[in-house]
């Protein structure tokens, strides 16, 4: 297995919000991805003692466990399980009905000699490269489909569409929004390669427009996952004063990129 893996603040004064884990179970056969971008909310104001990165330690480190321990569970229900224990973790201090109380987005990958299963939910992106090169973009699109002018200035900020019907959903107190996960599961013999990659990261692709989801895959699997997080921070540097690209958005925002060959 060959793994390449950074997660950057885009803060020095913040801590990042974003998790990252691979795991290959003791048995030497197949192995799991997590990456998480926990989301940050405003004000602070989000009914939880715990900061963000407190919640996505816990959610992350209960999908690590269970996916490499629980092969007889699904993704989703593995998501639905790390939902609960991580919400039962702080539910007699914290109050977990706030609409904003922490929450993330989430990737899952889980490998084994047959297949490779996938969980997206909300907008970090899995990318899949099979043999012949070919790209697959694995993604959630329910935030990109939300007409702009319904959102707030940081869209996966905004309680107004979030969890809710007709908006998007993150990984939050309720374990049944794993239903609303976007999954499936390739042949392991289609797929050479994955990327998963939270959004401070997919700005390449999807803000700056340097290439498509196959150029940003090749662009690391050539250049590293660290060189893409550093031409992501050179672009938006340049556009920070025009904000021809970065709109309304945080200049620098956590980025996250992993790279395995499984
Ligand atoms: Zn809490």
């Amino acid at each position: 297995m060959r793994i390449e893996l950074i997660s950057a603040s885009g803060d020095p004064a913040r801590p990042n919000e974003d998790f990252a884990a691979l795991a290959v179970p003791a048995s030497g056969q197949g192995g799991a991805l997590v990456v998480l971008d926990g989301v940050t909310p405003p004000r602070g104001d989000d009914g939880c003692l715990h900061p963000v990165p407190w919640f996505c330690a816990r959610l992350g480190g209960k999908l690590t466990e269970l996916s490499v321990s629980r092969q007889d569970l699904t993704l989703p229900e593995i998501l639905s399980h790390a939902i609960l224990r991580t919400a039962e973790s702080h539910a007699t201090t914290c109050d977990l009905s706030h609409p904003r109380t922490p929450q993330a987005t989430v990737v899952l990958a889980r490998w084994s000699e047959s297949a490779v299963e996938y969980l997206v939910l909300s907008d970090s992106a899995l990318l899949a490269e099979a043999p012949d090169g070919a790209v697959t973009a694995l993604l959630d699109d329910r935030l990109a489909r939300i007409p702009r002018a319904s959102l707030a200035t940081d869209a996966i900020a905004d309680a107004t569409v979030r969890n809710k019907e007709g908006g998007f959903f993150t990984a939050a107190a309720d374990p049944s929004v794993a239903a609303r996960a976007v999954t499936g599961e390739l042949p392991r013999a289609a797929v050479r390669s994955l990327v998963a990659l939270t959004d401070g990261a997919t700005r390449w692709t999807e803000k700056f427009r340097q290439g498509d989801w196959t150029d940003l895959f090749t662009f690391v699997r050539k250049e590293g996952a660290a060189a893409l997080v550093e031409r992501v921070r050179a672009l938006e540097s340049a556009d920070r004063e025009e904000r021809t690209r970065l709109g309304r958005s945080k200049t620098h925002d956590d980025a996250t990129v992993v790279y395995v060959q499984p």
